[in-house]
């Protein structure tokens, strides 16, 4: 007679599908530059179509007006999956935004453009957007949300400040006080490597660590153990506000940034799988801690 175990078991993180990934970012791509409309538009309708399967999907719209140039409207997406009364909540987070103009570009006659941004926008937005059908179709045992932040990419154009989006919405939102967030930017490149970012690593050490450990214990080598750059993004908004959060960027920056070559040629699942087989560890080991 067989003896049915009766141990709790931690709950094991699905398959996360890097080519699945892939197809997220190419999807975006082919939107064209999420700068203007009416790719603005048609990739909002494209988030919340992936995200449907949410407990609450919000969207959270902001004016932004910055000296002389034309008024411009934000729209930050706040999806929320797992138990909605867990105490443990965690953020992922990227923005969705990308650059309207490619200002590292080799060719001066091309800087007036808009980029591709495979990478950079598209990238942490296809890991989230997957991690999002894996949560729908298997809850995580604590609340997670994705937030997907406008308005990252306008940093020093004209003056204007990086991740004008995040600040907004922790502006609008003082009582969300997640436990913590993890900040995905950059993280599809062939050649993918993520250091312990700064900002992260002084204001967020015990996450960062955590994170890391996970990394190693999984044999990720895209996580790699050296001290990276300090990187204004999204994350300071909420480090600002005492919420730890962590950023997972390449770094140093990859060629391609802010230039044409930012495109789908790029990016690897490989590389996408990565990142998304350890956030998806994490969180569904959450509430284990
Ligand atoms: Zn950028």
């Amino acid at each position: 007679m067989a003896i049915v175990c009766c141990v709790a078991q931690a709950a094991t993180p699905p398959h996360f599908d890097g080519d699945r990934a892939l197809e997220l970012v190419a999807a975006q791509v082919a939107l064209g530059p999420r700068s203007s409309e009416p790719a603005r538009g048609a990739a909002l309708s494209l988030y919340r179509q992936q995200l449907s399967g949410a407990n609450s999907l919000t969207a959270h719209t902001f004016n932004w007006q910055w000296r002389q140039l034309p008024l411009r409207r934000g729209t930050n997406l706040l999806a929320s999956f797992g138990p909605p009364d867990s105490t443990e909540q965690w953020l992922l987070a990227a923005h969705w935004d990308t650059r309207p103009i490619a200002d590292h570009d080799p060719d001066p006659s091309r800087v007036a453009e808009p980029i591709s941004g495979a990478n950079d926008g598209g990238s942490g937005v296809a890991v989230l957007l997957h991690l999002a059908e894996l949560m729908a179709a298997q809850p995580p045992p604590v609340r997670v949300d994705i937030a997907l932040f406008d308005l990252e990419d306008l940093g020093a154009i004209d003056g204007q400040p990086y991740s004008i989006g995040a600040h907004q919405f922790v502006a609008d939102h003082p009582d969300y006080r997640p436990d913590g967030g993890i900040l995905l930017d950059m993280v599809c490149d062939r050649e993918l490597s993520i250091p312990r970012e700064r900002y992260s690593q002084r204001y967020a050490g015990k996450l960062q660590d955590r994170l890391w450990a996970l990394a190693a214990q999984l044999g990720l080598s895209a996580i790699v153990e050296r001290p990276g750059g300090a990187v204004s993004d999204d994350h300071l908004a909420f480090l600002r506000a005492g919420i730890p959060m962590v950023n997972l960027i390449h770094y140093p920056f990859p060629a391609s940034w802010h230039t044409h070559a930012d495109t789908l040629a790029q990016c690897s699942a490989t590389s996408l799988a990565q990142v998304g087989e350890l956030v998806s560890a994490f969180i569904y080991s959450a509430g284990d801690q």
